[in-house]
């Protein structure tokens, strides 16, 4: 099922793809798995604060998150995601059909780049990241958030504002599709022109009676992009 509207906006416009990291590149969220590996119990408590009770601030959240973690780690860090992070069915294909395809592929994240690029080395010079950084100056890490939303009305306090990233887009010229399965990727979905969605993503745009084509591998995200541009 596609939108009426996305083969409308086909012609003429450059298409660009947004796309979460971790639970929607990665196969499971390699920031939970990087916790899980190497940080105390006590992560939960403070992952379960700012998600589910949202009682503490996103960009305080997740500096207490990493401060969990020394500095001392970096190099075993590196090495786990490299070896333990899967890519989602698909990706592979999808990166190279796209390329070809001519739609330039952002990745927008609210994980810390030196634990992405690893795990994005396959296609390096293929893709452009917004994201956190990690710091590993001091005892434990520290996290600098450089796309900390400036004045943005629609997440207002996230860590990495993926809808400015989007915005910087021009929205005459740009059709643009982003691709999540998170509430942190919400706020991008209500921006973007076509949105792709799985998981806790998929149920909020749900609820909110918001359209969005549901995925589960990057084969099915190719298949319907590839029919809407031979149409
Ligand atoms: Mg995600
Ligand atoms: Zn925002």
């Amino acid at each position: 099922m596609i939108p009426l509207s996305v083969i409308e906006k086909k012609v003429g416009k450059q298409w660009v793809i947004f796309s979460d990291f971790d639970g929607t590149i990665t196969d499971r969220d390699a920031i939970v798995m990087t916790l899980e590996r190497f940080a105390p119990p006590e992560w939960k408590d403070i992952a379960r604060r700012i998600l589910k009770e949202r009682t503490l601030p996103v960009q305080e959240g997740i500096q207490q998150l990493y401060a969990l973690m020394p500095s001392a780690l970096k190099d075993e860090i590196i090495h786990f995601v490299s070896e333990e992070v899967v890519l989602r069915d698909g990706f592979t294909d999808f990166m190279a059909w796209r390329k070809q395809a001519g739609i330039p592929f952002q990745v927008v994240s609210g994980g810390l780049d030196a634990f992405i690029t690893p795990v994005m080395a396959p296609f390096k010079g293929d893709y452009t990241l917004f994201a956190n950084t990690a710091h590993f100056e001091e005892p434990s890490i520290v996290v600098g958030m450089p796309f900390a939303p400036k004045d943005c009305a629609v997440c207002g306090t996230c860590a990495c504002c993926k809808v400015e990233i989007l915005n910087q887009w021009d929205e005459a010229s740009t059709f643009k599709i982003a691709i999540g399965d998170s509430v942190t990727d919400f706020g991008m979905a209500r921006v973007a022109d076509w949105v792709f969605a799985r998981d806790a993503l998929a149920e909020e745009l749900d609820r909110e009676g918001r359209a969005f084509t549901p995925f589960d591998s990057f084969h099915d995200i190719q298949r319907v992009l590839s029919k809407v541009l031979s149409v």
